[in-house]
C-alpha cells in the first residue's frame, strides 16, 4: 500500500474535475517522478493562488488584485458583459473582441436547484448599472433553459434604466457552454450580437 502522504495526495487529486481514483493515482505518480520540473513548481503555484487570488468586489472575476485588472483597466469601454461563471469570462477574453468590462453572476436561476435571484450577483449588477454610465449590457449567458430564463429576468430589471441590452447572436448552440466554443464561433456571436 502507498504511504499516507501519497494516499492523501491521490485522494485530493481524485476530487478534481474529470479525474477519479484511477487518474488520481496516475497523476500522483507522474508528479512524484517529475519532482523538480512539475511537482515543486505546481506546489508553489497552488500556494500562491491560495494566498493571493480573490474575487473582484466589483465584477466577481478572479484576480490577485481587487478591483481586478479588467475593472481597473481605464482603456476599456463602459459596456458590461454579463456571464454565468469566470470560465465564460475567460472564454470571451480569449477572443479579444470585447473591450468592455464584465459581471459574473455566479450561476443562473434554477427552479429545479432552488437558485433564486438573491443567490446570484444580480443586485450588484443593477447597482452597478445605476452608478455607472454603461452604454450597453450584453447578456452572454449560455443558451440553456435556465440561461434564457435568467437573461429575461435581468432584461426586465434593466429595462427601466434605459440602457441598450443585447445578447449573443446565433452560433451559440442550445445547451452549449461558452467555454466549449471555439474562439472563431464565439467572436462571431459577439460581433453579431442583437437586441434582446
Ligand atoms: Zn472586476
Amino acid at each position: 500500500m502507498n504511504s499516507a502522504d501519497i494516499q492523501s495526495l491521490i485522494q485530493l487529486l481524485a476530487k478534481l474535475p474529470g479525474l477519479g481514483p484511477r487518474s488520481g493515482r496516475r497523476v500522483a505518480l507522474h508528479l512524484i517522478k517529475k519532482k523538480n520540473t512539475l511537482l515543486e513548481p505546481l506546489s508553489a503555484a497552488l500556494i500562491k493562488v491560495a494566498q493571493n487570488v480573490r474575487t473582484c468586489s466589483v465584477c466577481g472575476n478572479l484576480d490577485s488584485i481587487d478591483p481586478c485588472s479588467i475593472c481597473a483597466d481605464t482603456s476599456r469601454d463602459t459596456s458590461i458583459c454579463v456571464v454565468e461563471e469566470v470560465d465564460d469570462l475567460w472564454a470571451l477574453e480569449r477572443t479579444s473582441v470585447f473591450r468592455g468590462k464584465y459581471h459574473v453572476l455566479g450561476g443562473v436561476l434554477s427552479a429545479l436547484e432552488g437558485i433564486g435571484p438573491e443567490d446570484l450577483n444580480i443586485v450588484s449588477l443593477l447597482n452597478r448599472m445605476r452608478e455607472t454610465s454603461a452604454q450597453e449590457v450584453i447578456l452572454a449567458l449560455n443558451a440553456t433553459v435556465d440561461g434564457l430564463t435568467t437573461a429575461h429576468y435581468i432584461q426586465e430589471k434593466i429595462e427601466p434604466l434605459e440602457i441598450k441590452i443585447t445578447r449573443l447572436a446565433h452560433g451559440v448552440p442550445v445547451g452549449g457552454e461558452l467555454d466549449y466554443l471555439d474562439e472563431g464561433t464565439l467572436s462571431a456571436a459577439l460581433r453579431a450580437r442583437r437586441p434582446m
